[in-house]
């Protein structure tokens, strides 16, 4: 039984819809989970469905569990009535506060039989999230203890509910792998990646790229995977295009209680702002200054709702990012707002060979905007491909320019691609948009794709004749090939 269809891919990222039975809705994903607080609602429930047309959100039930006034109400009226929220209503089991505190008071069957009790859509054991950096035998130990909880929650009897299978592991990629693998085969229904808000409060988006790319390796397609905690819109298109396909945020609004603004770049301060640089109701509306004169209390409120819109803004484009096949170049948009960013990306792109197996064949247009452009799965998977050709002369010539009959076949040669059969040159990935003015990474990657042709063809004798390409990428070419400038006479 699958509650998750995949509707188009994009890299690794995934458009898709997860049915929720006992909610009787189907959320589509990529999307957000807003933190609801079942204490503290900086927005209401109600209007996050009705003005940024929330689908889902998340609330604690540990909270609930534990509160002396929310309790019995809780469980007499049921979650949705007590939030006022129609959607999917998911809930976490405590393991934060364990984090925090260091321990809970509820097993995993009390707590996922609450959470049934008070009319979770989604449920959570309790899990162990073992932080970044820790000494291997914790994280090995942790990970044995939250296999064991997630053993015991498949064997509950939950009726409806789906069941979350949190993946831990720490920052051993091995073990996150593993624990992915496990995870999957629980036959639990969603994946949350645990224990990573460390990492994103420490701007480490290259080591959240290798976590959740061991993570992936090990659930392969099952799904949903829900990056746990992940709510600055900043770095949706990087975790989507890694395979993730939920998030789930207390951002908009603790953020908004700091008078800190969201954006898709960043997070700036009210206080530094002279101008709102958003097109939202809030900021359409306001100026900064008016929002500084403001009580507490308004100004939190306008404030988390600008997050919010942000927040959802970001996600539609992700998805249609998905749709229209141009995620990787959104993600490279995303790269440029920190340098952290940056590095997540490049991080990323040591993946490509994961990515290449769900990237789907063909897109509209490829646009090749940065040095690291040349790293895309697109350019790995032609090379990779450059096998399938067959090549039935002796002497083949290689070039950015035209054919000449002095060679039994002439290839085309196109920076980053590399080499290919000229019928292919007006097939996707070779119609890729691609600068004049282009960085040596490109050159380089078009050397390792020559390379690459000429190792599958020993007997063959290569005359490469580039357009001026530069000694770094040359040196790339195997030295039996015969180089020859397109601009240099004969
Ligand atoms: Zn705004």
């Amino acid at each position: 039984m699958t509650n998750f269809e995949v509707r188009a891919y994009d890299a690794a990222g995934r458009l898709g819809e997860l049915d929720v039975p006992r909610a009787g809705v189907t959320v589509e994903t990529p999307t957000i989970l807003p933190v609801v607080n079942p204490h503290v609602q900086t927005v209401d429930p109600s209007a996050l469905e009705s003005e940024f047309g929330a689908e889902i959100l998340i609330t604690n039930s540990y909270i609930l569990h534990g509160s002396e006034d929310l309790r019995e109400p809780a469980l007499e009226r049921g979650l949705h009535d007590l939030l006022d929220f129609d959607g999917a209503i998911m809930t976490d089991s405590g393991s934060f506060q364990l984090a925090e505190y260091g321990e809970i008071s509820v097993t995993t069957e009390e707590i996922l039989q609450f959470q049934h009790d008070i009319g979770s859509d989604i449920g959570t054991p309790v899990d162990i999230p073992t932080p970044p950096d820790v000494d291997r035998s914790q994280a090995e130990d942790e990970l044995a203890t939250t296999q064991e909880r997630l053993e015991i929650a498949a064997g509950v009897d939950t009726g409806e509910m789906l069941v979350t299978a949190p993946v831990q592991g720490s920052t051993y990629p091995d073990l996150r792998e593993q624990a992915g693998a496990h995870a999957k085969a629980t036959g639990l229904d969603v994946f949350p990646l645990g224990a990573v808000v460390p990492l994103m409060n420490e701007y480490r988006y290259a080591d959240l790229a290798n976590v959740v790319s061991a993570c992936k390796r090990g659930l392969g397609e099952a799904g949903p995977v829900h990056l746990f905690g992940a709510g600055h819109p900043m770095m949706f298109a990087m975790a989507a295009a890694l395979g993730c396909d939920l998030f789930d945020s207390a951002a908009y609004a603790l953020y908004a209680r700091d008078d800190r603004y969201l954006t898709v770049r960043g997070t700036e301060l009210l206080d530094d702002l002279d101008y709102f640089p958003c097109e939202c109701p809030v900021c359409t509306d306001h100026t900064p200054s008016e929002l500084r004169t403001m009580g507490e209390d308004a100004r939190e409120d306008l404030l988390a709702r600008h997050n919010l819109y942000v927040t959802y803004g970001e996600i539609r484009r992700v998805r249609q990012a998905i749709r229209g096949g141009n995620l990787l170049e959104l993600v490279e948009v995303r790269a440029r707002g920190h340098p952290a960013m940056t590095d997540g990306y490049r991080a990323l792109l040591d993946h490509a060979e994961q990515l290449e197996r769900t990237d789907r064949v063909s897109k509209d247009a490829f646009f090749h905007t940065s040095a690291e452009s040349a790293r895309r799965p697109e350019i790995l998977r032609h090379q990779s491909r450059l096998d399938r050709f067959e090549i039935t002369g002796d002497t083949v010539l290689l070039t950015e320019g035209g054919s000449n009959d002095r060679y039994d076949e002439t290839w085309g040669v196109r920076p980053p691609f590399g080499p290919y059969p000229r019928e292919l040159g007006d097939t996707y990935p070779l119609t890729a948009e691609v600068p004049d003015r282009l960085h040596r990474d490109a050159y380089e990657a078009a050397a390792d794709g020559v390379a690459r042709l000429v190792d599958c063809h020993p007997d063959v004798a290569f005359t490469l004749v580039h357009d001026d390409w530069p000694a770094s990428a040359l040196d790339r070419v195997p030295e039996t090939v015969d180089l020859r400038d397109l601009h240099a006479r004969e």
